[in-house]
Order: C-alpha cells, then sequence, then structure tokens
C-alpha cells in the first residue's frame, strides 16, 4: 500500500501493540476498521503538555458531516469519504467507502485516547 498523500509504500507500525500502517514522510496512520476503538479503550497517561497542545490542534479545524476526501483508499484505491470522529467534529478522518480502513493524521490516535480519559473523569 502506499501513501495516497505522498505516495511512498507505507510502512507498518505499532500504536499501543494495535498493528497499524504509517507513512514516513508525513505520518498519516492508517487504520483497519475498529482498531480505533482498541486504541481509544487502552488507558494511557499523557503529560498535561501533551494534553493542551491536542486541545489547541483539535479547535483548529472542524468538518460537519461527510465530504468527499482529496485522497484515495490506500488499499482499494476508490475516493475516500472525509468525516469525523463520531461526535467530535475537530477529529477529522477519511474512511474508505467499502470499509477497507481509516486514514488518519499524524496525532489522531493520541487525540482519541485523550479524549476518552476526559470522557472517564469527573467533571
Ligand atoms: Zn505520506
Ligand atoms: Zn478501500
Amino acid at each position: 500500500m502506499k501513501c495516497p498523500v505522498c505516495g511512498d509504500p507505507l510502512g507498518s507500525a505499532t500504536y499501543i501493540k494495535v498493528p497499524i500502517g504509517m507513512c514516513h514522510l508525513c505520518e498519516a496512520v492508517w487504520v483497519a476498521p475498529g482498531q480505533l476503538e482498541v486504541i481509544k479503550k487502552t488507558p494511557r497517561t499523557f503529560d498535561e503538555r501533551e494534553v493542551v497542545k491536542v486541545r489547541l490542534l483539535m479547535e483548529w479545524r472542524i468538518v460537519e458531516g461527510e465530504q468527499a476526501s482529496p485522497w484515495h483508499c490506500p488499499a482499494c484505491g476508490i475516493r475516500q469519504i472525509r468525516t469525523h470522529y463520531k461526535d467530535i467534529p475537530s477529529l477529522i478522518m477519511d474512511r474508505c467507502p467499502k470499509g477497507c480502513g481509516l486514514w488518519l493524521a499524524k496525532d489522531s490516535l493520541q487525540k482519541i485516547q485523550i479524549l476518552a480519559n476526559e470522557e472517564g473523569r469527573p467533571t
């Protein structure tokens, strides 16, 4: 599989033991369907600086609903759909309409974990 953004072959990596594809140039990640939930449910501690950084990044750009993604699915080559993670409009991701997987920007996996941590916290 190649990175749809850079055209370089996707490398394999793991994120907290979950196998993912990663582009070593743009650091975008390719995750199989269902694996985001595994990542979300795995507790991890972040230091306060990381959390602040993620919060700032999250407020930067928002996608409402679904639109055409500029990128194709690295697995089957069809145009992906740009959407967001669950009810978080600032956590943007692309998904293959055939369900091959999800394409996320670098830091998105950390964002999902940080938000999951905060959900569990009493307010
Ligand atoms: Zn890339
Ligand atoms: Zn696909």
